[in-house]
């Protein structure tokens, strides 16, 4: 037995599953999961000390490349002066400053730790808000695992959901509707008929949990003309697409100003740092201004702000977005091509750091899309790639990502094993 094999086992007799978030277990493709033992810059060491050219950066948190330099010194110093407090410091200040500076719709925030909190915070906040119950979200959006969230479709337009998880109580999930991503006249009947009793519609503005899914213009700009008409808070999720798609976010793409924006992954550069903000008049709700409760022991914690702040403003250096666009679109350009050459249907889609490889003629427009793509290619995909080396994340309905330190000979070696790995698939 390997030592991966031989963790794994110890692992599942203490931690159920032997994880700590279920994605991590290989469920759904299969085989052991890599017990990771280091990290640096492109690449992680699994515990056979077997070296992987990274593509999940921690879902997306490594931006800047696993343990940058500058990243690690700064936790140091940070750490030196005392883990946690409980009290305010100057450096979420300055965190803040710089993240309300960067996003276009965020005048106000508060620090959390995790995208949970996050996005549970920012919907408790828009129905204090509003001081309606019912909220939208859209299939195949994760946006954390907090009760209201975890919530499958009900069976006509305007059938409130059902618990997606066990443990959830109906009574939760009723105010929650879930309707179809891209569906323009689907939100607009929805409107329509309930419009005047929706708290917030809440979104992945480029869906990042159903594989990389991109939202169509007329979309977009239904969302915030639907929302701004009938008085509910639109809440850009931008936890995963947040100083990753492009420096301000998907909301600087869109050119659209969301009324609250949640935040997460890259902002803690690999600690736990998470945020939500927005209107200053909507911030103003939360307590101890306002009714609404919020709050958190961790939040805002130093060493995690240290973490954040280094990962700023290493990625608002000169070029950084360019060169991370840049080496997606050479790694996509080589993956499609290398796919062609080997007869295998294969689409790619990118958006700055982030992108999507379907085992489809076409990059998906929904979850109902994307189940259609092919699950078993990718199964065979992504241990033909582990084996050899590049690591991709263990599930066809994740999107994948690009860090600084994945250099133009890294790329070309990536194409390189993957040319291998779809011929091997043909064959
Ligand atoms: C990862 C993610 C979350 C949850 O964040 P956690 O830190 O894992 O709780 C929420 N929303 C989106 C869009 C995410 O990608």
């Amino acid at each position: 037995m390997n030592r991966n094999e031989q963790l794994f086992n110890r692992a599942k007799a203490i931690i159920p599953g032997g994880v700590n978030s279920p994605v991590r277990a290989f469920g759904s493709v299969g085989g052991i999961p890599r017990f990771i033992k280091k990290a640096e810059g492109a690449y992680v060491w699994d515990e056979n000390d077997l070296r992987y050219i990274d593509y999940v950066g921690s879902w997306g948190p490594a931006i800047v490349g696993h343990a940058h330099p500058e990243v690690i010194e700064a936790v140091r110093e940070a750490a030196l002066g005392g883990l946690s407090f409980g009290a305010p410091t100057e450096a979420e200040i300055v965190i803040a400053e710089e993240i309300a500076k960067i996003m276009p719709g965020v005048e106000q925030l508060r620090l959390v730790s995790s995208g949970t909190e996050a996005t549970m915070s920012a919907i408790r906040l828009a129905r204090g808000f509003t001081g309606r119950d019912k909220i939208i979200k859209f299939e195949g959006c994760y946006h954390g695992h907090s009760d209201s969230l975890l919530v499958k479709a009900g069976s006509g337009l305007l059938t409130f959901g059902n618990p997606s998880s066990a443990g959830v109580p109906a009574d939760f999930t009723k105010h929650t509707l879930v309707l179809s991503y891209n569906d323009v006249t689907q939100l607009e009947e929805t409107f329509a008929q309930i419009g005047a009793e929706i708290a917030c519609v809440i979104l992945e503005p480029f869906a990042g949990n159903m594989n990389l899914v991109r939202p169509s213009e007329a979309f977009i700009t239904a969302l915030r003309t639907l929302t701004e008409q009938h008085g509910a808070v639109l809440i850009y999720d931008e936890v995963m697409t947040g100083f990753r798609v492009a420096l301000g976010g998907a909301q600087s793409l869109h050119g659209i100003t969301p009324d609250l924006t949640t935040m997460g992954k890259v902002i803690g550069g690999g600690m736990p740092l998470a945020a939500f903000g927005g209107r200053a008049d909507i911030m103003a709700c939360i307590s101890p201004l306002g009714g609404v409760y919020q709050a958190g022991t961790l939040s805002g914690n130093p060493v995690a702000v240290a973490a954040g702040l280094k990962t700023l403003e290493i990625i608002q250096r000169p070029g950084f977005y360019e060169q991370l666009s840049e080496r997606t679109g050479q790694l996509l350009a080589g993956f499609n091509a290398a796919a062609a050459d080997a007869g295998i249907t294969f689409s790619s889609d990118s958006i700055g750091g982030m992108f999507g490889l379907y085992f489809a003629a076409q990059p998906p427009q929904s979850y109902a899309d994307m189940t259609r793509s092919d699950t078993d290619a990718f199964k065979r995909f992504f241990h033909g790639m582990l084996n050899r080396g590049v690591a991709f994340g263990p599930s066809a309905y994740e999107a994948c990502f690009m860090s600084a330190a994945h250099t133009p000979e890294l790329i070309e070696e990536t194409v390189a094993v993957a040319r291998d790995v779809f011929a091997d698939m043909a064959a």
